[in-house]
């Protein structure tokens, strides 16, 4: 049978790293950086729902093909949630992995959260599979685990080298990728993805 293709709403080539290996199989993978008709999407959504939606809304009025956006970040129990929709840019602007971890780590300090069960936090993504400007389904995946108290393992990116998944004893920085990818907030959402697309065959 011959795969549709699918473009992951994204710039960031992290996602595109990590989701690609479990689509290929089912779908031809693009990404928004293939289709230089898709202008940059502002995320001005206030949860990771609304600004996935916003992306997959939006880059499927310039494309004809499926679309999928993934909208994710960190919750931080202290923090009341944060960094959570601000994740991509909690450090400051221009952001940087750097800043967005320093912040982290620094607030965490602020409000006295030093044991790990003070330091408890999640990642969250949502992903919305949108055509032709119509949302067609959404998804959601939610990764428990906590902070640690410096930055270990060069894997994965962003807040990974920090994020301890519950139930390991190192970060996701540490772990495999292939190890992120069975725990992860990511992994677990497309997982949904693939289960959806294989009951509701996409025309
Ligand atoms: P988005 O592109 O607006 O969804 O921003 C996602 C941001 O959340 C990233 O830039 C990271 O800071 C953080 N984030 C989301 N998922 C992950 C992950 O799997 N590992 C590390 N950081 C993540």
């Amino acid at each position: 049978m011959e795969r549709k293709t699918l473009c992951i709403a994204t710039r960031n080539k992290h996602k595109v790293e990590e989701m690609a290996p479990v689509l290929t199989p089912f779908w031809e993978v693009k990404s928004s950086a293939d289709y230089p008709e898709v202008e940059e999407i502002e995320e001005t959504g206030d949860t990771f729902l609304a600004n996935a939606t916003l992306k997959a809304v939006r880059t499927s009025q310039f494309i004809s093909d499926y679309v999928l956006a993934d909208d994710s970040g960190l919750e931080a129990d202290a923090l009341n949630g944060a960094p959570g929709v601000f994740s991509a840019r909690y450090g400051g602007i221009p952001s940087s992995t750097e800043k967005n971890n320093a912040k982290l780590l620094q607030e965490l300090t602020r409000v006295n959260a030093m044991t790990a069960q003070q330091r408890a936090a999640r990642y969250r993504c949502v992903l919305v599979l949108a055509k032709e400007g119509e949302v067609l389904a959404t998804f959601e995946g939610v990764c428990e685990g906590t902070i640690g108290v410096a930055p270990k393992g060069t894997h994965g990116f962003g807040y990974d080298p920090l994020f301890v998944p519950q139930g390991y004893a190192r970060t996701f920085g540490q772990l495999t990728d292939k190890t992120k990818n069975t725990l992860s907030h990511r992994g677990l959402a497309l997982k949904k993805f693939v289960a959806w697309c294989k009951e509701n065959p996409l025309g």
